[in-house]
C-alpha cells in the first residue's frame, strides 16, 4: 500500500492555531495566523496579534502608530490584536 503524499496539506490545515474576530475596520470576519503580516481581505488593515502576556507590548506598539488604528482585545487567554493601516 502507498501513501499519498498530499502537497497541499499546508493550505489544508484545520486554523487550530488561528484566531477570528471581526474586523474593527471594516467589520469583514478574519482569521490571523500569524504574529505579524496578516491583513483583512476587506480593507487591508494589517494586524499585529500579541499574546496574553504581551498587553503592555500591545499599547506601547499601538501607542506610536500615527494613521488609522484599533486596539482589541480578543477572548481570553488570546492575547491582543492591534489593527493598523
Ligand atoms: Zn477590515
Amino acid at each position: 500500500m502507498k501513501l499519498t503524499v498530499n502537497a497541499e496539506r499546508a493550505d489544508e490545515q484545520p486554523s487550530e492555531d488561528a484566531v477570528r474576530f471581526a474586523c474593527p475596520e471594516c467589520g469583514a470576519v478574519v482569521a490571523v495566523t500569524q504574529v505579524q503580516g496578516d491583513r483583512c481581505p476587506g480593507c487591508n488593515f494589517e494586524f499585529n496579534w500579541f499574546g496574553p502576556g504581551e498587553e503592555r507590548t500591545a499599547r506601547d506598539y499601538f501607542a506610536v502608530l500615527t494613521r488609522r488604528k484599533h486596539h482589541v482585545s480578543l477572548a481570553s487567554g488570546l492575547g491582543y490584536i492591534v489593527a493598523h493601516e
